[in-house]
């Protein structure tokens, strides 16, 4: 699956997950890191795939139900409940509108939502935002205004994508931080 942000044009190919309370999964995760409340997110439920035309060409040749089309290239119970929405589209394809079917394909690979919310810090895998990184050194991570402060890993302001990136930049800081204080006590 495929998510972006309109305005900021960041997009992630990343798998999707329909839990009870939403939308989760890496894509989700991952887009999560740019979202602002209020501001829709774009989803393509079947990325690197032209439906309009597989199913314009499925038309032509199969007598089976929309949803056991769409089966080849989605979930078939996402298939299934994403054609209910319609009566349009469900039905043989073959006795399907092509506008219905370009309609399907338009909805399935823009469909546009916008998030009521997050699950919040607690289920949060990383933060965004934190002490500047301009306050302070790159290489000991001490704060320029207040010497023998020293901030690392996650209260800091730096958010990696899902990947050990936060992990790594926690590991590093705290390395650099800990050279940093040995050298300052020898
Ligand atoms: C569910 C989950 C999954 C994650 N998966 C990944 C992943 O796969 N890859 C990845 O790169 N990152 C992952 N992360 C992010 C990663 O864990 C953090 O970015 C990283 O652990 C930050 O390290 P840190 O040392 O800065 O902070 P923390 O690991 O949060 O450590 C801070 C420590 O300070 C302690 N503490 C807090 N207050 C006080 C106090 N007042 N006195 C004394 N001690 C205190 C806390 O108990 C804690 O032990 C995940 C995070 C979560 C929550």
């Amino acid at each position: 699956m495929a998510t972006g942000v309109k305005a900021q044009r960041i997009e992630f190919q990343e798998d999707l997950l329909f839990t009870h309370r939403g939308l989760s999964g890496p894509a989700v995760l991952q887009i999560s890191s740019y979202w602002q409340p209020g501001t829709p997110i774009t989803i393509d439920l079947a990325p690197g795939i032209d439906l309009a035309a597989a199913l314009a060409q499925a038309k032509a040749r199969s007598r089976r139900w929309i949803a056991n089309e769409l089966a080849q290239w989605l979930p078939a119970r996402l298939a299934d409940t994403w054609c209910a929405r319609q009566a349009a589209w469900q039905r043989p394809i073959n006795e399907a509108g092509d506008k219905a079917l370009a309609q399907l394909a338009e909805h399935l690979q823009r469909w546009e939502l916008t998030p009521t919310g997050t699950e919040g810090y607690a289920k949060a895998e990383v933060m965004v935002g934190g002490v500047d990184t301009r306050a302070l050194s790159s290489q000991t991570l001490e704060a320029q205004a207040q010497p023998g402060l020293y901030f690392i890993g996650e209260v800091v302001d730096v958010t990696g994508w899902l990947g050990g990136y936060n992990f790594q930049w926690a590991w590093a800081s705290a390395a650099a931080c800990a050279d940093a204080l040995a050298a300052a006590t020898q």
